[in-house]
């Protein structure tokens, strides 16, 4: 089952505006079982419009299109919609009606281009929008269906939810999909495709895996496609379990868990709390424990320790310990967190410590480098990681590092 969808609008081609409706739309068609083949952009303009709808006429069974149904004259959409399916507007009376309604509701006058909003083709069948003026248009041709719908986000999710999925769900026994996303930190993508080799190569016709790195995290991805949802979810869910055997220190959750959100539930259901005592992250940690909702019972606060003189006055960093090791050092970080665990009375503290760049480098300790430690009621556990030469990108790193190194210390404990 073959879906394809093209977004209309000037804007999207600029950068003006990102098409988020071509990804939700085509999360949903992927849910439903839709094999969505193509998505388009073009700009509101007759050739390119029609360019779009030829290019997928005949090969798709279905035709998602947005945009372009505004009342003002840079929204063109529907009169080359008439052209393609060659027909010509009217008035619906029924959309007539609505679009008044609205109209006396926020108290404007009707005017010329309102009325504009209430002509349709001839030939489609209207689907109305309660959630705006422009309705959505269902056309048939040559076994294709093709659905316009307005660019507005939620108008158009208001259409699909309501009217174009549960039909196209009903007139297409469509093959059944399914995802499970891994969430794995703690090495990178070409060094993990080598760890898994062979379970990709085992995999069976019917599953594929897809690797999905965004900045420090790499998401797994196994698709199953099939006919019978309850073997293909077995099937799914026993390649995972083979993943979970090859990789069980890098996987840390599933869908789009982040670190922060799993350390909250460990910390929630242990009923422990924690602290941070950051100098090279500068309130990233803290900033991305205390993101998530729910926070307030378990995470306590933190300190800043940008300079030494905070390191030793508020943590109690010996003077001596920085002198003789540094700041960015095992010694130092060890201290901090030991420091910030019995200043904030918590169960664990977390401290980082590193040089983030792009200045301040040595030999020894290149930019990049961090120290990192958790510190319990029983242990402190300090860990090393080198990172690269941008400042930002190693700021997200250090704080991904100490988040996982918290995570496995409440695992541990
Ligand atoms: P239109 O139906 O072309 O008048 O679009 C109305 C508004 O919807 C635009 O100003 C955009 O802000 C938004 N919009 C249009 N197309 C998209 C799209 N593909 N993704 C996200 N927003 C969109
Ligand atoms: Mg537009």
């Amino acid at each position: 089952m073959k879906a394809a969808i093209i977004t209309i609008g000037d804007e999207l081609l600029i950068g003006q505006t990102i098409d988020t409706n071509s990804a939700w739309i085509g999360a949903e068609l992927s849910k439903s079982g839709f094999d969505v083949s193509r998505i388009t952009s073009v700009h509101d303009r007759r050739d390119d419009i029609i360019f779009a709808l030829n290019e997928a006429a005949g090969k798709t069974d279905i035709v998602l299109i947005t945009g372009g149904l505004g009342p003002t004259s840079d929204d063109i959409t529907k009169q080359t919609l008439c052209e393609f399916f060659n027909t010509h507007l009217i008035i619906n009376d029924e959309v007539l009606n609505m679009i008044e309604k609205m109209m006396i509701l926020r108290n404007f006058p009707m005017n010329e281009k309102n009325r504009r909003q209430a002509e349709v083709p001839e030939s489609c069948r209207v689907l109305k929008n309660a959630a705006g003026t422009a309705p959505g248009m269902w056309f048939e041709k040559e076994g294709t269906i093709y659905i316009s719908m307005p660019g507005v986000p939620y108008e158009m999710k208001y259409l699909m939810t309501e009217l174009v999925l549960p039909e196209l769900n009903k007139r297409f026994t469509s093959q059944v999909i399914i995802h499970r996303n891994i969430m794995t930190y703690g090495t990178f993508e070409s060094k993990l495709a080598d760890i898994l080799t062979d379970f990709e190569s085992g995999l069976p016709e019917s599953i594929k895996l897809a690797y999905l790195p965004a900045s420090g995290i790499i998401k797994l991805r196994l698709t199953g496609t099939g006919a019978d949802y309850n073997s293909l979810l077995k099937l799914i869910n026993e390649q995972a379990g083979k993943l979970y055997k090859i990789i069980p220190e890098l996987i840390y959750a599933e869908d789009e868990e982040s670190l922060e959100m799993v350390i909250g539930k460990l910390l929630k259901s242990s009923d422990k709390t924690v602290c941070t005592a950051e100098s090279c992250t500068g309130g990233e940690v803290a900033h991305l424990l205390t993101s998530v909702a729910g926070s307030s019972a378990y995470y306590k606060g933190s300190v800043i320790a940008y300079a030494n003189s905070v390191k030793t006055q508020l943590l109690g960093v010996g003077e001596e310990i920085i002198e003789k090791h540094g700041a960015v050092s095992q010694e130092t970080v060890k201290d901090m967190a030991i420091g910030a665990r019995k200043l904030l009375k918590t169960d664990f503290a977390v401290a980082t410590s590193g040089i983030a760049g792009p200045d301040g480098g040595t030999e020894t300790k290149p930019v990049g480098t961090i120290w990192i430690a958790v510190a319990s009621g029983k242990e402190v556990i300090c860990e090393k990681h080198v990172f690269g030469n941008d400042r930002n990108t190693n700021i997200n790193r250090f704080t991904l590092a100490a988040l996982n190194l918290l995570r496995k210390q409440i695992i541990k404990s």
